[in-house]
Formats: C-alpha cells, sequence, structure tokens
C-alpha cells in the first residue's frame, strides 16, 4: 500500500458512521424494482401488477433475495437477545392484495379499508420488501399493542441496524395515510439509509415527497 493510500484508507475510517452522508437525492424511488422504491396512496407501483423477479421463501413466507437475507439476519439477531420474531405476511401478489382489501371492504367498508390496507397495485407488500412480524406466541398480532411486546420493542429499537424501517409509524397517519403499524418492516437497503430515514420518520419525509393520506380521485 503506497503512504497516498495509506493516508486515504485512515481518513475515511475516521469519519464516523453516522457522520456518513445519505443523499436521498442519489436513489431510484421510482422502478417498481429499485431496493429504494416509494408506493404511497399517490404513488402506485408501474406496473401495477408488478411482480418482482426473485422471491425466496423464509419461514413460508416469501421476499425479495435481498431483503430476505437481511431478515434473516434481523431475526437471528433478535434470537440472540432473546425475542423470538415471527414473519406473519411477506410478498403479496396483485391478485393477492385485491383479494384482501376487498375482503376488508366487506367487512368494515371502504374508509376503514384504506386506512388499513393497501388497494391493490399500491401495496409496499407487492414489492417483495416489505414483512409484517409477529411474536412467536401470537400477542397483539397486526395490532397497535405489538409495539409494547417483545418483538415490538425489538424491532423498533434494532430494525434499521437491518436495512428496515417501521413505514407506518405511529403519529404519521396524515403523511402515510395508514394508522400505526409497529409490525410492518420494510427494508430500504441498508443501515445508512434505514438510519436516516427512521430519524426522518417516513419514507416521504426523507425523499421530500407530498404526504399521502388519501389516493387521488
Ligand atoms: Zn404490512
Amino acid at each position: 500500500m503506497t503512504a497516498a493510500v495509506a493516508g486515504l484508507v485512515l481518513s475515511l475510517g475516521m469519519i464516523a458512521p453516522s457522520a456518513m452522508a445519505v443523499d436521498p437525492g442519489a436513489y431510484d424511488i421510482d422502478s417498481a424494482s429499485s431496493l429504494q422504491v416509494v408506493v404511497n396512496k399517490h404513488r402506485p407501483l408501474n406496473p401495477a401488477t408488478y411482480v418482482p423477479g426473485q422471491l425466496v421463501r423464509v419461514q413460508g413466507e416469501r421476499l425479495r433475495a435481498e431483503a430476505a437475507d437481511a431478515y434473516k439476519q434481523l431475526a437471528k439477531a433478535a434470537k440472540a437477545a432473546g425475542v423470538n420474531i415471527m414473519p406473519i405476511s411477506g410478498y403479496r401478489s396483485y391478485s393477492q392484495q385485491a383479494s384482501l382489501y376487498d375482503s376488508y371492504v366487506r367487512q368494515y367498508g371502504q374508509a376503514t379499508a384504506d386506512a388499513i390496507a393497501a388497494r391493490p397495485g399500491y401495496s409496499e407488500h407487492q414489492t417483495g420488501l416489505a414483512m409484517d412480524i409477529g411474536n412467536a406466541s401470537g400477542t397483539c398480532a397486526l395490532q397497535a399493542c405489538f409495539a409494547t411486546t417483545p418483538a415490538g420493542k425489538w424491532a423498533a429499537d434494532h430494525a434499521a441496524e437491518h436495512g428496515f424501517i417501521i413505514r407506518y409509524p405511529a403519529g404519521a397517519e396524515a403523511t402515510t395515510g395508514y394508522t400505526y403499524e409497529p409490525w410492518h418492516l420494510r427494508y430500504v437497503g441498508g443501515r445508512d439509509i434505514a438510519d436516516a430515514v427512521t430519524s426522518e420518520g417516513t419514507l416521504e419525509a426523507f425523499f421530500d415527497l407530498e404526504a399521502a393520506p388519501d389516493y387521488l380521485p
């Protein structure tokens, strides 16, 4: 190694990870296949019937390969800390999402259905980058009280270390269009961007996008 290279390595090594700038403009948020794609009530997947190329099975659920690897690391780290995290729902196709959304509309009416589930073509689950998690015990599955359980607390504190964000945080309904979902993890490509998005609160805030509380007419 030359002295110049050694000097460069030394100076790069002195930049703390937290000080590493994450530039929102450097990411592709429009392509359905991008790890940073932003899907919300104003931003459907393009095409609406998008299917990810490489889906990998994780304990009965499916995720894109990159997200599956990160999820396995997350679950392993949780387990090492004594917390058993279980996957509840990963990839859902356009038609699976349509069935789910339609069943909620029939049960609760459209307004409530829109607050708790995406319309087909507008779901993060269709990207293969989202996983709903639960406790092995099933306690508070898909309920706000999940946040107070061991898996919920662990995920809130450590998901970003594995490249995931809590996509629908508490108090962000006017931005995301969804009520608090402490169980819905979204892979965003790595720890640096996950930390940066988490400190901004939402993908919409991080990428300086308009709030998307409702579908456009
Ligand atoms: Zn979800």
